[in-house]
């Protein structure tokens, strides 16, 4: 790792500032509830395991889902159980969107010592748009990175480079934060970042992250900062 002092903090957004994770969890069995409720008769479990599968092979940001899901229990896509689900999900989705613990915290305390702060996300521009404003958070980044502005995903150099050119800092005067060790930990490391896992995020199990450190609260990043550029 480079002894460069550190300018920039660069965060990915889903499972690294928010629980995404959970937010979906709450957000499908409400909707599960809501299309029950609307008359479509199915068994609350094996249907969240279905839904859960449709997004692991369509992709988390699917706006089918339930159109799918629909047409697989009664053979067509009934408006109105689709729309008792959509309404049930996005109230869901308001209500349980939440910032991890000392999220604001954090960017206030990094923001006060001077560090540049910024989102590399691979969520589409709109709906990575729509959380950070969900949670209040927007207000805090100089920089913001989402798929539709690279066109490619991580941990294809593009998007973090794209970020650090628009923060004018240079790769090693930044930390990548990130709950993916295969798309954020190697991604920035490639281009010569330093990184620090987001533990506290992850769902994957992971055992070693390869990052140059792990987050147990994201809260740690300011006195792994201080302590690295009081170094210096
Ligand atoms: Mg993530």
């Amino acid at each position: 790792m480079s002894n460069a002092i550190i300018k920039g903090v660069v965060f990915d957004l889903d499972n690294t500032l928010l629980d995404f994770m959970q937010m979906k969890e709450f957000a499908v069995k409400a909707a599960i509830k809501g299309m029950i409720e609307a008359g479509l008769q199915v068994n609350e479990e094996i249907s969240y395991s279905e839904i859960i599968s449709i997004y692991e092979k369509f992709g988390w940001e699917n706006q089918q889902v339930f159109d799918v899901f629909i047409e697989k229990q009664i053979g067509y896509v009934e408006h109105k159980f689709l729309a008792a689900g959509i309404v049930a999900y996005r109230r869901a989705r308001e209500a349980n969107l939440m910032a991890y613990p000392n999220v604001h915290k954090t960017l206030m305390v990094l923001a006060k010592m001077g560090i540049k702060l910024a989102v590399v996300s691979d969520a589409p521009s709109r709906e990575a748009w729509l959380r950070l404003y969900y949670l209040n958070l927007y207000h805090y980044f100089d920089v913001v990175i989402t798929f539709d502005d690279s066109g490619e995903r991580k941990p294809s150099p593009k998007p973090f480079k794209l970020c650090l050119d628009s923060l004018k800092i240079k790769p090693e005067e930044a930390v990548m934060v990130g709950d993916w060790p295969e798309r954020d930990v190697v991604g920035a490391k490639q281009i010569g970042m330093k990184t620090a896992f987001a533990r506290y995020g992850d769902t994957f199990g992971t055992i070693n992250s390869d990052a140059d450190w792990d987050l147990i609260d994201i809260f740690q990043l300011v006195m792994i900062i201080n302590d690295f550029n009081g170094h210096i």
